[in-house]
This record gives C-alpha cells, structure tokens and sequence, in this order.
C-alpha cells in the first residue's frame, strides 16, 4: 500500500481524490513563484510583523506564554490555514500545530497532495497560548486579529481554510455553527474561504473526519477552478 493509501486508510477514508500530474503541480508552482516576487514594501511588512508579534502585551496571554506562535510555510502561498491558538507543545517549540491536531493536520494535506512548507501557510487566531488549553475570550480574539489580518495582507493567499469555530467566526465576523458554514464558498477580502473542522476536534469525534475530507475535497476542487 502507497503512503498515501495509508493516510487515507488512518483518516477512515477511501480513495476518491484524483491528484495533479507531476507536470501540472510543477508548472502551477512556477507560476505562482513567478507572479510572488516580493515587493520591497512587503519585505519591510513582514519584518515590521514579526517584530511585533513577540513584543505584544495587549492582553493578559503574554504573561503565560513562553513565547508567541507566528506562524509556519511559504509566505507567498496560495494556501492559508487558520487554526485556533497555541497548545503547549506549540508554545513550547514556537510554531503551529505540531502536537497531535498538528500530526492529524499534516496527514491530511498530504492526502490532498500539499505540505505544510510548500505552497501553504498555518497559522492561528491567537500567536499566544491559552493557560490549560481553554477557549480563546473575545477581548484575546480582538487584540490579536489584526496580527492575522495583516498576516492575511502580506500573504494574499488565493484560498482560505478556517479551521474551527474560532477562525471561522473571527474571519467571517459572524456567530454561525461550523456546521452551517461548512459546503459553501465564503469570502473574507475578496478572497474564497472555506470552513472545516478544527483537527483538534476530529481527533475526539471521529465520525466526522469524513466531512473534514469532503471540505479539503471541496477546497482543493475550489482552488482549481480559481
Ligand atoms: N490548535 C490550534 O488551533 N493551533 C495550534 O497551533 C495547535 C493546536
């Protein structure tokens, strides 16, 4: 059994994806790179951002944390991923998703043929981390999101997925249920956003891991037709 096979086979998913050719997925990353040189403005934007993420102390977080979580990938992706907020492995080793969601997460992009350092960006609602994994508070969500906003600015990603309910409602400023924003194509800025389960969450409900396969299915099919 291939690799891929095997994700599949670990999702509780069978095979339904047809990917890219070689050719394809090379020739599409060329262009991309081609089109994203960076501009000088946005150079300085990025060091401007990262300065000041580390320095934030416009909410109680910062006094738990052993340090903010920016973000991880390829600043002119075509893919962005929004999660929630730090946990502790995150916190402890400074980028997103690397405990367990993050090792569900991993596995499935591979599934639809991406990476988490090529052609897609991951990060969070919050760069600090909750104290016990609570619930980000709304005040936390509102100081922190113009970080993801101007990450979104600098990244100009050509789709969306927000993860989890945090994500979701943060992006597409509403109160909605996952559930009710999943299937559809939204938009935040001109920019097509698709909502799935937070890998967190699949990790206690497995049921639904395959509606999470059905969203990426659905935002890779999104992305194609771009
Ligand atoms: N959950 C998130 O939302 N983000 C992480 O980085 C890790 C777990």
């Amino acid at each position: 059994m291939s690799r891929r096979e095997e994700i599949l086979v670990e999702m509780g998913l069978t095979p339904i994806w047809k990917l890219r050719s070689r050719e394809e997925a090379v020739f599409e990353k060329e262009v991309s790179t081609q089109e994203r040189e960076k501009s000088p403005e946005k150079v300085s934007g990025w060091i401007g951002l990262k300065q000041a993420v580390p320095a934030c102390t416009a909410c109680g977080l910062h006094k738990g944390r052993a340090q903010t979580v920016f973000g991880v990938g390829d600043e002119d992706a075509d893919w962005l991923l929004v999660g929630e907020a730090p946990g502790a492995e995150e916190d402890r080793l400074g980028d997103p998703f690397v405990g367990q969601a993050g090792r569900l997460l991993d596995n499935m992009l591979a599934a639809i043929d991406l990476a988490r350092d090529d052609n897609v960006y991951i990060c969070n609602v919050l760069k600090c981390r909750p104290p016990g994994n609570r619930n980000p508070e709304p005040d936390e969500v509102a100081k922190c999101t113009p970080f993801l906003l101007r990450q979104i600015e600098l990244i100009e990603p050509r789709l969306i997925v927000a993860m989890g309910r945090f994500a979701a409602q943060t992006l597409l400023n509403t109160d909605a249920s996952i559930a009710s924003l999943r299937g559809r194509v939204h938009q935040y800025a001109g920019r097509p956003l698709i909502v799935t389960y937070h890998p967190a969450y699949l990790l206690r409900n497995l049921p639904d891991k395959s509606k999470a396969w059905a969203d990426l299915v659905f935002a890779r099919k999104t992305m194609s037709s771009l």
